[in-house]
């Protein structure tokens, strides 16, 4: 796959929808060669029903930490029936979390920037690694907006962490603009958006915010801003 196409593409979808971005991408790299990684936060749900209504044959898959708030499986649950379409599930490997779970504790995550870092790794980025080495490109849904680390998200980027193209559709939408798509499509969401949490990962670290507060402030709400990622979407090149 050559760079220079695919930089030249996400130049030309720079400002155009979702959907164009979503389809265009799609097409370039062939349906076979891209997934949608979802967590089912908000911008996810727009993702699956944008996949969904343009039928586009993509791969939605979803990482199971085996920590997630029971919200989470609850709106699993109402998607896979609502949309008819099978979601891959992906667990970590078995003898690395009793490893880190014999050794660390069931609450590791609260005692260093490393030890949380550690069990997001195993717990989130080496199923994700996995699953990515199969692809050559992924879809996400980050916006521009939702943080510091996250300012510079184009429509389709090369993603250095794991080797292969990124797919930001939504990366210049508003917060407003996918609640609003939520709400006019009735997308399924999940309940915990209601209750104050804007971004929803595993329950012992996601909570909810005050009204002002960033929206990533509810994750690992103890540790400094530039710490706040999960190794998930951390490198960009
Ligand atoms: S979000 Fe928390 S519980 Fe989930 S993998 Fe990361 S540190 Fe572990």
């Amino acid at each position: 796959m050559q760079r220079e196409a695919v930089e030249q593409l996400s130049r030309e979808l720079a400002g155009k929808s979702p959907e164009k971005i979503l389809r265009s991408a799609v097409d370039f790299f062939g349906a076979s060669q891209v997934a949608l990684a979802s967590s089912f936060g908000a911008e996810d749900q727009v993702l699956f029903d944008l996949l969904h209504k343009a039928q586009l044959p993509v791969t939605v898959f979803t990482l199971d930490t085996g920590r997630l708030p029971q919200e989470s499986y609850d709106v699993l649950d109402s998607t896979r029936k609502h949309y008819g379409h099978e979601i891959e599930v992906l667990f970590p490997e078995t003898s690395a979390v009793e490893n880190m779970q014999s050794r660390y504790g069931p609450n590791l995550f609260y005692e260093s920037v490393e030890l949380r870092r550690e069990c997001c790794r195993i717990r989130k980025v080496e199923p994700l690694k996995r699953k990515l080495s199969t692809l050559t490109a992924w879809i996400c849904g980050l916006r521009r907006e939702q943080s510091v680390t996250r300012s510079a998200v184009a429509p389709i980027e090369w993603d250095g962490a794991f080797g292969l193209y990124k797919i930001n559709p939504l990366a210049e939408v508003t917060e407003e603009w996918v609640w609003e798509y939520i709400k006019s499509n009735h997308v399924p969401y999940n309940a915990l958006h209601d209750r104050g949490y804007p971004s929803i990962g595993c329950a012992p670290c996601s909570r909810a915010v005050k009204p002002g507060e960033d929206i990533r402030a509810g994750r690992w709400w103890w540790e400094s801003p530039e710490h706040k990622e999960c190794g998930l979407h951390r490198e960009k090149h």
